[in-house]
């Protein structure tokens, strides 16, 4: 088995790992507020980088702006999937 075989294997294996998870799982914890569904502002975010404890939480979170307040996102592998199936039907119609 050469080296290229070898990674050729390896991608197909990661590939195929990743279209399962995406059919598995099509939503991914939200990259913004990391699945909490909650708005973090800048200030939050720049305490907790530093190890500083986070300022009293006063007033209602806000829903996160991105994702809705829903802490999911689509993953990149599934919006292809569902591009290429509206393509397809949009193409044999
Ligand atoms: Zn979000």
């Amino acid at each position: 088995m050469t080296l290229t075989m070898l990674v050729a294997a390896a991608i197909a294996a990661y590939a195929l790992g990743y279209s399962l998870l995406c059919f598995v799982s099509p939503f991914g914890p939200c990259r913004r507020c990391d699945g909490t569904g909650n708005h973090i502002s800048w200030l939050d975010k720049r305490r907790a980088a530093n190890g500083t404890p986070s300022r009293p939480k006063r007033r209602i979170r806000k829903p996160c702006r991105r994702c809705k307040g829903t802490g999911a996102r689509l993953r990149i592998g599934r919006r292809i999937h569902n591009h290429a199936r509206r393509i397809h039907a949009d193409g044999t119609r």
